[in-house]
């Protein structure tokens, strides 16, 4: 088995690598000056402009859930190794309406965003996610992680309460089940992992499909929408833009080129990890830990093709 395939199965088979928070929560500080107040576990936010539309925060994870007159669509559960996630979600929900959960709708099939989903089930909540989900569920067979009741194939509009929600699948991107969410009338959309905001793509991409990701994002660019709900905060926990979607494709363009020329010299992989430098992209999250990685996965993918 190469490296990369060898990387690619820990990163998809352990449960301990998909729960590694993504953003590192508490930065260091010089010790002459004061220390930043900690950041709290958990956080409720109203998206500014909507009158039902919420952001859930535990930890390095986001889930969106919307409130209707007729009950209420929640998404991950986040709950991986912390139950307390999913506990407090649903009491973070409670404070908001009496309304019950209808809907569950897993963004993909990634443990340390859809795992812990039970007390939700418990209380009637219907589960929603991509059929290729499910079939990697059932596959993987771990006991934290609620089976799906219904699938999509490529798009399902929901509506409850005088809300729409549409399920679109993109195509395969950071994952072959990766459903987005889009409220079409609050022109928002709920898009994890594939997208990050001013964020470097996690580790060395593992589970994934680069050329379909960049249509993946042509697509989701194609959709009217003004705002995005990311998968982990972005900077100043600020939502992502059209602009933010446009940076994150050519980020991708622009080192898979790079990856290209290194092909052709012969560098990959050691010395194209330790040569190639994104200046541009310096500033984003997580830039110095994994562009090594990013760079590996396009070395794998334009040598070996997969
Ligand atoms: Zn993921």
């Amino acid at each position: 088995m190469s490296r990369f395939l060898f990387a690619l199965a820990c990163g998809a088979l352990s449960a301990t690598a998909w729960s590694m928070p993504v953003y590192s929560q508490t930065a260091p500080q010089p010790s002459a000056a004061p220390a930043a107040p900690a950041r709290p576990a958990f956080a409720t936010t109203k998206v500014e402009g909507t009158d039902n539309v919420y952001i859930f925060r535990y930890g390095g994870h986001l889930s969106m859930f919307i409130v209707t007159p007729k009950g209420v669509i929640a998404t991950d559960p986040i709950g991986l190794a912390r139950p307390q996630a999913v506990t407090t979600y649903i009491a973070e929900i409670k404070k908001v309406t009496d309304q019950p959960v209808k809907y569950v709708i897993y963004s993909h099939h990634h443990f340390d965003h859809i795992a812990g989903g039970k007390p939700f089930k418990d209380l009637g909540a219907k589960f929603i996610a991509h059929k290729r989900a499910k079939e990697r569920l059932l596959e993987l067979k771990r006991d934290e992680v609620v089976i799906p009741d219904q699938t999509v194939d490529k798009k399902r509009t929901i509506t409850l309460g005088g809300t729409t929600l549409e399920l679109i699948h993109v195509g395969r991107n950071h994952s072959d089940n990766t459903l987005v969410m889009r409220l079409p009338k609050e022109k928002i959309i709920f898009a994890v992992d594939f997208i990050p905001v001013q964020a470097l793509q996690w580790r060395n991409m593992p589970d994934s499909w680069p050329d379909e990701w960049e249509e993946s994002i042509k697509k989701v660019l194609a959709l009217e929408w003004d705002r995005m709900i990311p998968g982990h905060p972005g900077p100043g926990d600020r939502l992502g833009t059209k602009d933010d979607a446009r940076a994150v494709l050519t980020y991708m363009q622009e080192l898979s080129a790079e990856v290209k020329k290194a092909v052709a010299e012969g560098k990959c992989y050691e010395t194209a990890m330790k040569e190639i430098k994104m200046p541009k992209y310096a500033s984003w999250a997580n830039y110095e830990q994994w562009l090594a990685g990013n760079i590996e996965r396009y070395c794998h993918h334009l040598r070996v093709g997969i």
